[in-house]
This record gives C-alpha cells, structure tokens and sequence, in this order.
C-alpha cells in the first residue's frame, strides 16, 4: 500500500535558536510514525537571524526538508498560506516552530482524521499559563465579542497547530484574500473539526513575535474581515441620537412657548456637540477601516514573495530536482 504523505508548514520568524530544538523533537515524532512519509516545508518569514542558513544546513542533511524564504517579512498568515501553498502532501499540519505546539501530538492528531472520519483535528489551549494576565485578558474579550458578532465559529484558545485533509487544504487556498485572518478562514470553511485539548507550553527558546499593539491590530483585522457588525453599530448609534435630538427639539419648543426665554445652557450644548462629533469621527473611523480593506484587497498585491527555496541551493537541489517544488517566485492567489 502506498504510504500517505504528511506536510508539515512550520513559519519560522527569527527562529535561529529554537530550530534545532524543534527539529530535534519533530524528526523524532516523524520517525517513530513509520506508517506515514513526511515532507517538513520551513517557510523562513524574512528573518534578521541566521534561520534561513539553519534552514540551508537542515535541507542538506535531511532530504526530507523543504524550505521558502521570504524577501522579507511579510507575517505569520502570509507563512501560512505559502506552506499550504506549496505543500504536496495528503496532508497538511501548520506547527510553530517554538514547540509550543508538540509534535508528539501528531500520531492522534492523524488517527482521527484517517480512521474516524474527521476532515481536521485542531487544537486549541485550555489555560493560558506563561501569558501576560493583561493579554489574556483581551484575548477572552476578543473572543466574546468575536463569538456575538460574527457567524463564523471561532474558538477561543484555538491555536494554528492543526492536521488538515487535502480537500481542507484546496479549500482554504480557494479563499485567496490579501487581509488574512486564518483563525476565521478555517472555521469559515467548514468541514468536521475534532478538537484537541492540552495545556499551554512555553516556548523553548528567543521571544514572541508577537507584541501586545500587534496582537490587538490583529484582532481589529479578523473583527472588519469577520464581521460587518461595527457598521450597524455606527448606523444604529446614528438613528439613536436622531431620535434623541428630536425628542429635544419638541421640549425645548414646548418649552419656550410656555415659559418663553430659553437663552441658556450653552455649556450643555458644548458637550452635546462634542460629544456629536466624537461619535461622528468614531463612525467614520470604522467606514475607514473597511475601505482600507478593501483598498488593500483590490489592489490585488502578492500574498507573499519568494526569495530562497530549497532548490536554489546546490546543495540540496541535486537531491530533489524530480519534485517542481516552490518554483514559483511570486504567488498571487489567482496565479494558483
Ligand atoms: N512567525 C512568523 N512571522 C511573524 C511572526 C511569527 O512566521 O511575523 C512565526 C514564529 O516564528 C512562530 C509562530 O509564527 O513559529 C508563532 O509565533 P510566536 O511563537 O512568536 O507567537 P506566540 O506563540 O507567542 O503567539
Ligand atoms: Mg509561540
């Protein structure tokens, strides 16, 4: 029979010192499951680090390794998609390279996909151990309200460790969108999901990428690609205050036909307009970031751009010249 082949997409930004860490435990998990062949597709997201030679050094020795380095850093989405891009295999398992996604959960993660009928087995955290109180904080909240106003289902502490038939996989590239938020895209696809629970883990060494002002700008992103939801809110917010400021047309007309002399309370009027105002560019701000969605979407940029791969290397190449590999330099979702 022939073997199924796992790709396994690992986004490596910076990630010099913790890849041999990781490569030391994965190729230990691939090992044991001799049931299965792997192919490891390291995408080097722009690193200022030594990764993309530690990359070079690992696709020399293991024939197993693939590896797409990035003319620079274009973010963890983008890594994401150009390995599930560039993948072969049946398929396809997106792994952080600071193992704070175990690889020793992979044999289960691939029993429920293959024998008990899941598309994807997916894992999400149940505490947040190791994290800043103040970000879980906002992660519980972004969550919540990610939960109210958007139908696509997305599950808090869900992580982007995740093993994914093919037709999974065709499926998320076939949603080819400039601005991702793949938290939101895996759910919107749909399929069946087995959820794997485990406890958060550390990450074994350097830092993450990931500071507090990028996380919430990330989250803004998957609330305006996610939900329309803000924009009733302005429009609603709008329809209040007519009905309120009609209310207090009549009162004051009323007002002055009974008790007549109503030349008072400019301080009261101050706060209204400013108030007004605020709502008025709180509004406007929300109709912004919309269109500068969209303006990003219809300009139809690249995804990502392709600096290195594998096959670029003497080295290495000679090993894998039968396979295309990632030939293409430039990726645009329509070129796929
Ligand atoms: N990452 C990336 N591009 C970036 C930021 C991060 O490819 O711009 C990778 C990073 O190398 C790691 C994964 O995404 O493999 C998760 O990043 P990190 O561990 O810093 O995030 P955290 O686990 O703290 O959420
Ligand atoms: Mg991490």
């Amino acid at each position: 029979m022939n073997k199924k082949l796992i790709s396994v997409i690992v986004p490596c930004y910076c990630e010099e010192e913790a890849l041999p860490y990781y490569w030391e435990e994965a190729s230990r998990t691939a090992d044991s499951m001799d049931y299965v062949d792997f192919e490891f597709l390291f995408i080097d997201d722009g690193s200022k680090d030594g990764t993309v030679n530690v990359l070079r050094r690992l696709a020399a020795a293991d024939s197993r390794v693939r590896y797409i380095s990035f003319s620079r850093n274009f973010g963890k989405e983008a890594a994401m998609y150009a390995g599930l891009k560039n993948a072969k295999g049946d398929y396809a398992v997106i792994m952080d390279a600071d193992l704070q996604d175990p690889p020793s959960l992979l044999p289960e993660m691939l029993r429920f996909v293959e024998e008990e009928g899941y598309d994807c087995s997916a894992t999400r955290r149940v505490t947040r151990k190791g994290e800043p109180p103040v970000r879980s904080l906002f992660a519980r909240m972004f969550y919540r309200i990610m939960r109210r106003i958007s139908k696509t289902d997305i599950v808090d502490g869900a992580r982007d460790y995740r093993l994914m038939s093919r037709k999974m996989v065709d499926a998320i590239l076939e949603v080819g969108e400039y601005n991702r938020f793949s938290k939101g895209i895996f759910g919107w696809v749909g399929f069946k999901t087995k959820w794997i629970e485990y406890e958060n883990v550390e990450r074994v060494s350097g830092e993450t990428k990931w500071s507090f002002w990028k996380l919430l700008a990330y989250s803004i992103d998957g609330i305006v690609a996610f939900s329309t939801a803000p924009l009733l809110i302005s429009s609603v917010t709008g329809i209040l205050f007519c009905m309120i400021s009609f209310i207090a047309i009549v009162v004051i007309i009323v007002r002055q036909l009974i008790w007549g002399g109503s030349a008072y309370g400019w301080p009261s009027m101050v706060c209204i307009v400013l108030m007004l105002s605020g709502i008025q560019l709180f509004a406007i701000g929300i109709l912004g970031q919309y269109l500068s969605k969209t303006y990003l979407e219809v300009k139809k940029r690249p995804i990502y751009i392709v600096k290195e791969t594998e096959l670029d290397n003497p080295e290495t190449s000679a090993v894998k010249s039968e396979g295309g590999g990632a030939s293409n330099v430039i990726s645009s979702p329509e070129a796929g």
